[in-house]
């Protein structure tokens, strides 16, 4: 690979990202005081920034794919810079020039199949509504004056730990009389997290396909699961002028609760930590209403985690991030399970796709299965309606 080029790439593509903000940086290093990374392993994101500034970026290394796009660097800098912007952006460069450590490979296997299936996952795009017959459900598809749209995204759809979370997403749908239905295969991935990896133009082809469809059904209120899906429709779809009431099963289990649609008619004796989501805490300030929901749930003892809320720890999965390799002494998904187990919670209960799956492979990693138990916000309300 030829150096300048790059070097002048970085430096131009930085710029476009927004480079008099980056060059605000006065690396204090208080990015790195808080990353996640450096509770498992060295990594410097000040460094990453010092580097890209004078287009000096080593593009072939791993550096450029670790941020997990937690959130967090971006709350405590003194400054104003952008981080999660700047790995895009270095992204972006290295996808261009085709040059990915070995740990990448696997998110661009996941490219692949976005680009020919709407899925990351390898999966047939006809069976994206499975999930329904395989638990014996018979959700509709979506017709225009229902309530809503349940946009279920890619592994409520396909892995089969989560299409439990579907499944138990419809049920509770049913159960508070709600009106909805699914797109099934005309459905595609949200693409929030292949934007993240720097394949924009992907996104763009995923998203717009997505907005015409919901346009053609003439769709106004959309439900999602996944925090990534809420915050693209969300934060991101605008970018097409497209603008969708967006809502997250969090959010509307308590608005099912307060207006007496949903109600109790079983306990959960069970001593329970909430985990909060990056997208849906730190992007999205959605920290309130999965605490209430619980809180109400009869019988529920509700504990908070060491580092919660704003301070909450990445599970490692975001910015792409669930589809490289991490090894297992660097997985952030570990330390959140022994602070589940400190606290003395029987479950770690959370609210997003890629958290459940990272917490759920650490659980079988460290051997405390029968310590602690990984659930979705939705299964146990299920359990208790
Ligand atoms: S916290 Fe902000 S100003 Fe400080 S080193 Fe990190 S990016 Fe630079
Ligand atoms: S966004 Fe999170 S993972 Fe990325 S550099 Fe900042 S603290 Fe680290």
């Amino acid at each position: 690979m030829e150096t300048l080029a790059p070097f002048k790439e970085v430096i131009q593509e930085i710029n476009e990202a927004g480079g008099e903000v980056f060059k605000l940086c006065f690396q204090c290093g208080k990015c790195d005081a808080v990353c996640p990374w450096n509770q498992v392993r060295q990594f410097s994101m000040r460094k990453v920034i010092r580097q890209a500034t004078y287009g000096l970026t080593e593009i072939d290394g791993e550096d450029v794919w670790r941020c997990t796009t937690c959130g967090r660097c971006p709350e405590n800098c003194p400054r104003g810079v952008k981080q999660i912007d700047i790995s895009v952006a270095l992204r972006r460069i290295a996808s261009a020039y085709e040059v990915f450590p070995a740990s990448v490979k696997s998110a661009r296997t996941a490219r692949a199949s976005l680009i020919s299936e709407g899925n990351p996952l390898q999966f047939d795009r006809k069976k994206r509504a499975d999930w329904v017959t395989d638990n014996n459900l018979s959700v509709k598809p979506f017709e225009e004056g229902m309530d809503l749209l349940y946009f279920v995204g890619c592994y409520l759809s396909y892995d089969p730990r989560m299409k439990k979370v579907a499944a138990a997403t419809a049920r509770i749908l049913e159960k508070a009389g709600v009106s909805f239905g699914i797109l099934g295969e005309k459905e595609n991935c949200c693409g929030e997290s292949i934007r993240k990896t720097g394949s924009e133009n992907v996104f763009k082809s995923l998203a717009r396909e997505n907005i015409k469809t919901f346009v053609d059904h003439g769709v106004k209120r959309i439900l999602v699961s996944s925090p990534h899906c809420y915050h693209t429709l969300k934060n991101e779809y605008p970018e097409f002028m497209a603008n969708f009431e967006v809502v997250h099963i969090t959010q509307y289990l308590k608005e099912l609760i307060d207006t007496g649609k949903l109600t109790f008619s079983g306990t959960y004796p069970r001593r329970v930590a909430y985990h909060d989501p990056c997208y849906l805490g730190r992007h999205n300030q959605v920290y309130d209403e999965p605490r209430e929901v619980l809180k109400r749930v009869p019988g529920l003892e509700l504990v908070e985690l060491a580092d919660a809320r704003n301070d909450s720890l990445c599970c490692g999965g975001g910015g792409g991030r669930i589809w490289m390799d991490t090894p297992k002494e660097e997985r952030f998904s570990d330390i959140r399970i022994r602070q589940t187990i400190d606290v003395g919670a029987q479950d770690l209960v959370t609210a997003c796709p890629y958290c459940i799956t990272n917490f759920e492979e650490s659980r079988l990693n460290l051997e405390v299965e029968n310590i602690v138990a990984v659930r979705d916000i939705t299964e146990i309300i299920q359990d208790v309606i």
